[in-house]
């Protein structure tokens, strides 16, 4: 067990749980409206048609992925010979493991988030959908980045943050790539993403940029998709805005020449992913595409706390709908669904998917030997101090 993981996590956890609930009473009608227009719009199959038709009315090329194998075939297919891309955080390319899969065709990806190039570095899995490096301490970063390359930073937020911003720069020049996910798309056609650390204007500005995303990302409105990154951003940070919000509504133009439209800017793809999410739309699980992806169930999960290869909450649902068995470690306690701003009620789904007692008792065997190897390794890291 990885004690100073578990450790470093509950303490990021924890102040952001605080700041949440000192503000989130503010936020209960927005929850409750996001609800319903998740539950209207989530796999509605007029609202993809139409936005599939209004995206390429608007000069976007878009592809509808049926399974991962699709989604990673048509990225390949894109990137051609080119030997670098850079990429921004998705859940979506995650979820079809879309860096393994270019690494193993010899394309080197740049991760352009500081939290996903921190992952880069360290592998294994993150923390929190927005948060993946909040388990690892900035002494434990600071050792790494020394050990990688050669280089002596302060063991602070600040001055990691400085380092790796200055060391992701370098790889963006050379890349004519770029590929993110996309927190909403709307049915007029725009695409909507919402960052914090600027990075993602240099993405999606590449000559060549792929945006995949779910089909279950698709509303009915730039307002609607808007109320929703709002709730995402503060159940996910605690801040009532992400700092920059994208919305693209086709490639970089100009008519500064005789009023002609001329287009100036790069060619971009949509691939937006089914993978399961239609039959899903259509089954009991239905509840679990509503997710906005904020991570607060995350942030909550004490089976993700002490098991880095439990994702938490809603996460290892999906995943175990997909067939991961992992889902079979959940307590059942119930705090996702308190923590989740659209109540997405996890443990009934997973009780439904997996039973109940047999669960119950082989999450909660497995739990309290993560307990015990919690304490030996508390008491070792205390003998050693002494
Ligand atoms: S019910 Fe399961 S998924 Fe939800 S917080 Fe508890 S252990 Fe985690
Ligand atoms: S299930 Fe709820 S809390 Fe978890 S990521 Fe989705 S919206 Fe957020």
């Amino acid at each position: 067990m990885d004690f100073e993981r578990s450790i470093t996590m509950y303490k990021s956890f924890k102040m952001l749980r605080e700041k949440i609930e000192k503000e989130k009473e503010k936020y209960q009608d927005l929850c409750k409206e996001v609800r319903k227009i998740r539950e209207e719009s989530v796999c509605n199959q007029k609202l993809i048609d139409e936005t599939v038709r209004n995206l390429r009315s608007r000069g976007f090329r878009v592809e509808i992925a049926e399974k991962c194998e699709d989604a990673i075939k048509l990225v390949l297919k894109e990137i051609g010979d080119e030997k670098i891309v850079i990429k921004s955080k998705s859940n979506v390319c995650k979820e079809i493991k879309l860096a393994e899969n270019l690494i193993a065709n010899g394309i080197e990806v740049i991760e352009t988030d500081i939290g996903d190039r921190i992952m880069q570095i360290f592998g294994g899995e993150p923390a929190h959908p927005t948060g993946p490096a909040a388990h690892l301490s900035a002494e434990r970063i600071a050792k790494k980045i020394k050990e990688i390359y050669g280089v002596e930073v302060e063991a602070k937020a600040e001055s990691i943050a400085k380092f790796l911003k200055n060391e992701i720069s370098k790889h963006i020049e050379k890349a004519n790539v770029g590929i993110s996910g996309a927190n909403a798309i709307t049915s007029d056609g725009l695409i909507l993403l919402a960052h914090n650390e600027g990075n993602i204007a240099e993405v999606l500005r590449k000559r060549r940029w792929i945006c995949i995303t779910g089909i279950d990302k698709i509303y009915p409105s730039v307002y609607d998709a808007l109320k929703a990154i709002k709730l995402q951003s503060f159940f996910a940070t605690g801040k009532d805005s992400t700092s920059f919000i994208e919305i693209v509504s086709g490639a970089a133009s100009t008519s500064d020449i005789e009023k002609k439209p001329v287009r100036i800017g790069g060619d971009a793809l949509v691939i937006l992913l089914d993978n399961g999410r239609s039959d899903i739309a259509k089954s009991n699980f239905r509840e679990v595409l509503y997710c906005i992806g904020c991570g607060s169930c995350v942030t909550v999960c004490p089976m993700h706390l002490f098991n880095e290869y439990y994702k938490g909450g809603r996460f290892s649902l999906y995943y175990s709908l997909n067939g991961s068995d992992e889902v079979k470690l959940c307590l059942g306690c119930g705090k996702c669904v308190s923590a989740c701003p659209l109540k997405i009620d996890i443990p009934s789904m997973i009780d439904l998917k997996e039973g109940s007692l047999k669960r119950f008792f082989y999450s909660h065997f497995v739990f309290t030997l993560l307990l015990i190897k919690f304490g030996l390794s508390y008491a070792q890291s205390k003998l050693r101090i002494i």
